[in-house]
Parts: C-alpha cells; sequence; structure tokens
C-alpha cells in the first residue's frame, strides 16, 4: 500500500485532490467506523460488480469524502483500479479486493483530515 501512495504522490491529477474543511468536518462529525461503512457500501455498489454501464464516470467529484477518496487513490472507477492497482476487468471483486481498496480510500482519508 505505502508503494501505491508513493506513485500516486508522482500523479499531478491524483495530488489535486483534498479534502476541504467542510468535509473534514463531515468526517469527524461522522466518524470514522461510518465514514467506512459508506466506502464499503459505495464501493460494494459502484465499483465491485461485474459489469457497470456509466465505468469510468459513476464517482462524483463532491457530495461525499470517500468519492474524493477515491478519485485521489484512482479507485473511482474499474478502468482506474486496473491500471493503477492491477485488478482485472469484467467479473465481480472479491471480499478481499473490496477490502484493500476501502483500506486504501480510510488511509488517504485520515492522512488528509485538515
Ligand atoms: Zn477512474
Amino acid at each position: 500500500m505505502n508503494e501505491v501512495f508513493e506513485k500516486l504522490l508522482k500523479s499531478k491529477f491524483r495530488t489535486k485532490f483534498f479534502l476541504d474543511d467542510k468535509m473534514s468536518q463531515y468526517v469527524l462529525e461522522k466518524g470514522i467506523k461510518k465514514i467506512e461503512n459508506d466506502a464499503k457500501d459505495l464501493v460494494s455498489k459502484r465499483i465491485a460488480p461485474k459489469y457497470i454501464p456509466n465505468d469510468g464516470r459513476q464517482t462524483p467529484f463532491k457530495h461525499h469524502p470517500v468519492f474524493i477518496a477515491q478519485h485521489a487513490t484512482a479507485t473511482c472507477c474499474r478502468k482506474c483500479i486496473n491500471k493503477w492497482h492491477k485488478f482485472g476487468l469484467n467479473y465481480e471483486l472479491t471480499a478481499i479486493e473490496q477490502d484493500y481498496i476501502v483500506q486504501l480510500i480510510m488511509s488517504w482519508i485520515k492522512n488528509n483530515l485538515n
């Protein structure tokens, strides 16, 4: 995971994402556990399925800290996950793979709280 974070830090696109005060406040108010549950839910519904009709456009750039973290960690869609994290396409992600993605998202959020 550290290796992938080092690579992400070299990406101009991935490093432009940050949690603003409002988003940080939201995380602190809801608590890390709740945000992690949201991350699990969003990953299982929007990222894990075998077929995602709008893959590449399913992750908004606002509304939830998990969405921001997904863009920052290249876990926003299966194409980015394939390129950055080497998981294949066109199959349902395993529980272990989904967990890896959630951990990546949560590490980024914890490291980027204001
Ligand atoms: Zn993507």
